[in-house]
């Protein structure tokens, strides 16, 4: 099936913005997909269009988030830095300071609602905003490169016109202000796979937050160790999330598609290939229902870049069987790997794959205890 109507969600305008020298989080990474899959032809036809979508406005983004933390933001762009802002988060260096951060947080935010809405009146079936995905940003909080959580402005869209909404988080970090959002709530489901928080930020996530009141069993974490390897991460998507996902029975489907779980990202430990991803979504498009995906972090850029135009071909119903040829490192910007979008197959030593394996069947064993009665799911 290629006949999706498929929307990829970019503006030259938002090339223009980047964080400061230094930050790892590179905003070039969207256009640089789109480069890539111009140039591969994976763009034209009549059911995929790029599309620039409106900036969110400010009643906008109080649906989420408090005004005084939004003019935190926006004095902190004029060099008015009082100790609130940097208690808020501001100035910090994981969320530093520099031009156009309210611009670009708004622009994310407003492509995300705007990918909802297109989604809603029918006008797409997959939506791709490899701008958004900042799932730490809280109401009056940034956090981890996140200033406006788009990914929650977006459901948000999605919940009031009555839908379920299933949010899959596959981002190497917790979706922990996702969760929170939506933590009491039991028309979205939120589930996120990420490194387990012993080892990495933001150091939540782990499989006894389940969500309360009727939310309980509406908020499912599935903490990964270091050395996560593709077999190991697809057992535990098909025997912990697959059979929640399909009970939940979404009507559309959020996915925060960071690419900093790839093996070999400067921030993360877990050691996946992008085909596992492809897998993964291959699983979700059998649902049937619209999807609206966002980038999130990836901090290898090649990686990243080369990830998403792989991910964005498969949402489209493209086959990915001959996506390889004709490709080289002049197009993707490497010398290292001329074979295509995909990744190389990955090997990993048999002691540390014991290891994740014991782990992860602890992980199977507790979701499958806490979670999966909440669902009539055994
Ligand atoms: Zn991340």
């Amino acid at each position: 099936m290629n006949d999706r109507k498929a929307v990829f969600l970019f503006s030259p305008e938002w090339d223009k913005i980047n964080y400061p020298q230094g930050c790892p989080f590179d905003t070039s990474r969207a256009g640089k997909t789109l480069t890539t899959l111009k140039s591969m032809g994976i763009l034209g036809g009549s059911h995929r269009k790029v599309v620039a979508p409106a900036v969110a406005t400010r009643a906008e983004l109080e649906r989420f988030h408090r005004p005084e933390y939004l003019d935190a933001i926006k004095n902190a762009e004029k060099g008015i830095l009082p100790p609130e802002a940097f208690s808020m988060g501001i100035g910090t260096p994981d969320c530093p300071v520099f031009k156009g951060m309210y611009d670009y947080a708004a622009m994310a935010g407003g492509a995300s609602m705007a990918g909802a809405r297109m989604i809603l009146s029918g006008e797409a079936d997959i939506v791709f905003n490899p701008s958004g995905g900042f799932h730490h940003a809280g109401p009056a909080s940034a956090s981890g490169f996140c200033y406006v959580n788009d990914v929650v402005l977006a459901a948000m869209e999605l919940l009031d016109a009555k839908k379920r909404v299933l949010f899959l988080d596959v981002d190497v970090h917790h979706g922990d202000s996702v969760q929170s959002a939506f933590y009491e709530r039991n028309d979205i489901m939120t589930l996120s796979m990420h490194e387990s928080g012993k080892t990495l930020y933001p150091g939540t996530g782990f499989e006894d937050e389940i969500g309360t009141g009727k939310g309980e069993g509406y908020s499912v974490n599935i903490p990964l160790p270091v050395g996560t390897y593709d077999a190991a991460y697809k057992r535990i998507f098909k025997e912990a999330a697959l059979p929640l996902i399909r009970k939940f029975a979404p009507d559309v489907l959020v996915m925060e598609l960071g690419m900093d779980a790839l093996s070999g990202d400067p921030l993360a430990h877990l050691h996946l290939t992008n085909n596992t991803f492809v897998d993964i979504i291959k699983e979700i498009l059998k649902l049937e229902k619209p999807v609206l995906a966002t980038g999130g972090g990836g901090y290898n850029v090649e990686a990243t870049v080369r990830s998403w135009a792989l991910l964005w071909s498969v949402l489209c119903g493209e086959d990915d069987h001959d996506m390889g040829i004709g490709l080289g490192g002049v197009m993707l910007e490497t010398t290292d790997w001329l074979g295509g979008l995909r990744d190389r197959v990955l090997i990993s030593d048999a002691g540390i794959r014991d290891t994740v394996d014991a782990d992860i069947n602890r992980v199977i064993h507790i979701i499958r205890e806490k979670v999966f009665p909440y669902h009539s799911l055994r």
